[in-house]
């Protein structure tokens, strides 16, 4: 699927919404309200639906996840491998996940990814820069990101969350709690931490949302349970959110106590 993509993409004018389609000449893209449905591809009519009412940039990866849909069907020996290994509503959850998978590598050049990675090593900045300059959501680019890293590094979006849903909107407000978002490790490492671990006050993280300031520097991986692992910290601040690289130290070097 990956490759059925990047080969796909490799072949487009551009990755605007316009350009994506260029490979697929006979099917037509439309946008309407589609309630609960980001999207679908219908191959008997050759047309592409997008719910317009979503925002942007979840219309533009939904776009990019169709696209997969169309290639995937395209391809008889994939197609027939998967109909072999898995079947009912296995194989159903299979292609979803093939295809948002298609979405990134659809979305997400090599080059880039590589720019990225050279530039700014696997750090909070890289995952921050790349979901910028690729115009995708920092989950997205968090999961691509982490799978390119060769380092131990953890990744992690954190943002103020409510703690109760009968608290009020205010940022500030007791009952509101910085915590992980979405998290996710470079390939080998064994340790995660979990969406909704809390982010302890004094921890660079929180830091850098307060001060709007990016920080690097040696911390720790606040996981849930209390434990606290040595970690170099980089913190960089993007709106509302920080996005955060824990790279642990390899082993022999410092202990994870
Ligand atoms: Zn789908």
């Amino acid at each position: 699927m990956k490759t059925l993509a990047a080969e796909y993409a490799a072949a487009l004018p551009g990755r605007d919404t316009h350009s994506l389609m260029h490979g697929l000449s006979d099917v037509q893209l439309s946008f309407l309200p589609m309630g609960e449905r980001d999207g679908a591809y219908d191959p008997e009519h050759r047309v592409i639906l997008i719910n317009s009412r979503v925002r942007p940039e979840r219309q533009r990866f939904t776009l990019a996840h169709e696209i997969s849909h169309a290639l995937l069907l395209g391809d008889d020996d994939l197609l027939s491998d998967l109909h072999d290994a898995f079947e009912g509503e296995r194989l159903e959850q299979v292609i979803e996940t093939l295809c948002n998978v298609g979405a990134a590598a659809l979305l997400i050049p090599q080059t880039l990814l590589d720019e990225v990675l050279t530039r700014f090593g696997p750090t909070g900045r890289a995952l921050a820069e790349l979901s910028r300059r690729a115009d995708i959501s920092a989950s997205t680019a968090l999961y691509t990101l982490a799978e390119h890293t060769a380092a131990p590094v953890i990744y992690a979006v954190c943002a103020v969350a409510r703690l109760d849903a009968e608290d009020p909107e205010a940022p500030e407000a007791p009952g509101k709690a910085l915590t992980v978002r979405v998290s996710s490790a470079a390939p080998g490492v064994k340790y995660s931490l979990r969406p909704g671990t809390p982010i302890p006050a004094q921890h660079p993280v929180a830091v850098a949302l307060d001060t709007r300031l990016p920080i690097a520097q040696d911390s720790y991986v606040p996981f849930r349970s209390g434990r606290r692992m040595p970690a170099q910290v980089d913190a960089f601040p993007d709106r509302h959110r920080v996005m955060v690289s824990f790279l642990l130290p390899t082993r022999g070097e410092g202990s994870a106590s």
